[in-house]
This record gives C-alpha cells, sequence and structure tokens, in this order.
C-alpha cells in the first residue's frame, strides 16, 4: 500500500472540510479524503441554500454575521460570479403562533434585523398567502440564496491553487495514532499526518469512534425538500422566502418553481437520505393550507442529513482526549450560511491561534464551540 505523508489529513469534502481546506492550504501540505466520488453529495449538495443572520442558535448566528461580508463580497479571483442573491425572508405566524413570533423578534440579535408586517402587508410580498391563516409576519431584508455549488467549488479551487490535495473514491476504513500524529487508511492509500480534522458531516461520530475518541453525541436528521409548479403568472421569483415561525414548513422560489419543505427532522442513522412519501404529502399539504397554492405534480423530491449535538450548535476544536483530533462537525441545518467563518474560525484554532478579531467582533466565541462541553 502507497505511504503519503502530510501535515494535516480532513475527513470530508463536504462544505465544511473543503473551506477549512482550503484556509489551511496557505500554510499547510493538506490531503482531504473523500468517500464519494465527488465532493458535495451529501448535505452539502442537498440544502435550501438559504443566508439568514438570525436562523438557529446564537453561536449560530454569530457565524452568520461573521459570514456575510465574505459571501457578498468574495476575495478577487475567488469565484467567476456572485456567490448570494439577496431575498427577504418571510417568518409567517397563525393567530396561534403569535406569541412564538413575539418571542422571536424579541431576542436581542434578532430584533434589529427583522421589520414586523402585518397580514396584508405579508400578502403584498407573497400574494399567495392565505387571508385566514396569516395572522401577522416578520421581514427579514438582509437575507439571501446562496449559490451553494459556486461556494464550494471556489473553496475546492482555492484548495487546489494552494497545493492542497483532494483525493476521492477514498473512505476512511482506519485511524490509528502513531508517534507524529496519526496514521489514516483508506482501502488503497495510508496518509500520516500531525493533524486529522474531523469533517465527516453525519459520520463525525463514526469516525470519533473508528479513532478511539470520545463521541460528542451527534444526531443526524432527515430533511425533506420537493420542487412545485409555480402558479401561473405569479412572478414567484419575487416573493421571498416563507417560513412558518415554528419551521413547520417553509417554500421559496427556485429557478422558476417553489422549493417545498415540511421542515421535518427524523432521526437517523448517518446514510444516503432518501426522501418518504409521507413527509413529501405533509410538505404539500401544510403549505397547502396556508396558501393558495395547489399541487397538481412533484417535479422531484430529495432528502439529506442536518446533524445536531445537544445544544444545536457545532463543535469546532481539538478533542480533549486525542492530541491532533480536530472536531468540525454539527453544523446542522446551518452549515453553508457559516461556512465561510467557520473555515477560517478552524483554520485558526487548529494552529493555536485565537479566534480572528473580525470574527470576535461579531460575537464568534471559541468557547460556545469547543468539544469538551459534552464530557
Ligand atoms: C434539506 C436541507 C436543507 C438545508 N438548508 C440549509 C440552508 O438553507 N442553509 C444552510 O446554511 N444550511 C442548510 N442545510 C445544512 C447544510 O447542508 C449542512 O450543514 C452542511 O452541508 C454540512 O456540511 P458538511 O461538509 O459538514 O457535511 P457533508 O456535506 O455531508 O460532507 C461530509 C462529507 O464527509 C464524507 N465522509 C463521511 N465519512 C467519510 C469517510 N469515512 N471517509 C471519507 N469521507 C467521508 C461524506 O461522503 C461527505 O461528502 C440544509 C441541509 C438539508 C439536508
Amino acid at each position: 500500500m502507497k505511504t503519503e505523508t502530510a501535515d494535516i489529513v480532513v475527513i470530508g469534502a463536504g462544505i465544511a472540510g473543503a473551506s477549512a481546506a482550503a484556509a489551511l492550504a496557505e500554510t499547510h501540505r493538506i490531503i482531504v479524503l473523500e468517500r464519494e466520488s465527488f465532493p458535495g453529495m451529501h448535505s452539502t449538495g442537498r440544502s435550501a441554500a438559504l443566508f439568514s443572520e438570525i436562523y438557529g442558535s446564537a453561536p449560530i448566528r454569530a457565524l452568520s454575521r461573521a459570514s456575510r461580508s465574505f459571501l457578498y463580497a468574495p476575495p478577487a479571483g475567488f469565484v467567476d460570479g456572485p456567490v448570494v442573491r439577496q431575498r427577504g425572508a418571510l417568518h409567517i405566524a397563525s393567530t396561534a403562533q403569535l406569541a412564538a413570533l413575539d418571542s422571536f423578534c424579541m431576542l436581542p440579535d434578532v430584533g434589529p434585523s427583522i421589520q414586523r408586517l402585518t397580514a396584508a402587508e405579508a400578502r403584498t410580498l407573497c400574494p399567495i398567502l392565505k387571508e385566514d391563516y396569516v395572522e401577522a409576519a416578520a421581514l427579514e431584508t438582509g437575507s439571501a440564496d446562496v449559490d451553494v455549488n459556486l461556494l464550494h467549488q471556489g473553496w475546492l479551487r482555492q484548495l487546489k491553487s494552494r497545493g492542497g490535495k483532494l483525493i476521492v473514491d477514498a473512505e476512511v476504513v482506519s485511524l490509528s495514532r502513531i508517534a507524529i500524529g496519526w496514521r489514516v487508511e483508506t482501502p488503497d492509500l495510508r496518509i500520516e499526518a500531525r493533524v486529522v480534522i474531523d469533517a465527516a458531516g453525519a459520520w463525525a461520530d463514526v469516525i470519533a469512534e473508528l479513532a478511539g475518541v470520545k463521541t460528542v453525541g451527534l444526531q443526524p436528521n432527515r430533511r425533506t425538500a420537493l420542487i412545485v409548479d409555480s402558479p401561473a403568472d405569479s412572478q414567484s421569483d419575487q416573493w421571498p422566502m416563507v417560513i412558518d415561525i415554528d419551521e413547520q414548513f417553509y417554500f421559496r422560489p427556485d429557478a422558476g418553481a417553489l422549493l417545498l419543505s415540511p421542515g421535518d427532522e427524523t432521526p437517523t442513522e448517518p446514510c444516503d437520505a432518501q426522501p418518504e412519501e409521507l413527509d413529501v404529502a405533509i410538505a404539500v399539504d401544510r403549505v397547502q393550507q396556508a396558501t393558495t397554492l395547489e399541487v397538481r405534480r412533484i417535479r422531484r423530491s430529495w432528502a439529506g442529513l442536518r446533524s445536531f449535538v445537544a445544544d444545536r450548535s457545532p463543535v469546532v476544536g481539538y478533542a480533549p482526549d486525542a492530541r491532533g483530533f480536530f472536531w468540525l462537525a454539527g453544523q446542522g441545518g446551518y452549515g453553508i450560511q457559516t461556512a465561510p467563518a467557520m473555515g477560517r474560525l478552524a483554520c485558526a484554532l487548529v494552529k493555536g491561534e485565537p479566534v480572528p478579531d473580525d470574527l470576535a467582533a461579531f460575537g464568534v466565541d471559541a468557547h460556545d464551540l469547543r468539544p469538551d462541553r459534552f464530557h
């Protein structure tokens, strides 16, 4: 078996692994190992592609705020076109959900980013909302659609241009400690490196088990999405993304059609997630209850995994029980919008440096994300 050496091996070439690897490749010899034949086949390629600074836990919101400037103005040469396209996010509430909407709007870092709207104002933005369903709404104007593939490919290209290496069809099957750090094995290759970064998405705990490292209790949850036709002559492309305040459903324009989700979170084993007919039907039913949309056919549907630890914030930092094993996991439903800040944060922490000042200024605190909070 061929043996290679590197400073750092990154396991997983999804958006998490790619963003961290690209940042680290500026100063280190990096090898990224991806089990599939192309990167982005799992969660990264299956998202709803939303950027919102008010979505998720407080640490997630800080990481998202810190990612904004990169997404809106990436460095010269990083990508060919715009990574984001502005699209408001309209959080809607029925009468029974007014208290939930009020509590959400009162969160200190949410309030300044949103505008309260009456039901009538909400309907001018999205005319299919039913008069007898929506009671009030809150609009985030600073949210956007993300071109996930463009962003992901930008980091993979940057990794390559900095001398880093991506190896696909390379499933990590064994991890063992050696004097310099770690021996990482795939069926065809052995790599020796000082540091291993576990960016294996839903499989991050599986990788920890292979390495004999204490797991963090990562729970992959299946989420379903589907594409349906927009109403004829509706100018739906101008609509905001519409999100039920309890995230029981959401929908947004998608290339002339509509993307719907039932906001499901079904616990599952790490796997190639597939949509269940029932979840597709629930999405259609919930959206039809809130709107005048009549869904006649499902163009396509898919499912992906959103993986969380108990407090629903990511896990970033060296394992307390295994020298040189670095966690980059638990991005849940926010791994795309937080990737610019997460990649740089991971890079700094791997090198033993403090959180970069510009990230800290947005409230990013490594303490909130540290792996030893579970032990
Ligand atoms: C339906 C849905 C909607 C979402 N919407 C949004 C959204 O609007 N905004 C947002 O920011 N986020 C969203 N997300 C979440 C986002 O997609 C994830 O947080 C993000 O993609 C996680 O990236 P990752 O790199 O950690 O995981 P992944 O993309 O899953 O990458 C992990 C990689 O590790 C590889 N791997 C695993 N085990 C091994 C091994 N043994 N050896 C080698 N490689 C291995 C896998 O093959 C995989 O490619 C959504 C997710 C879903 C499913």
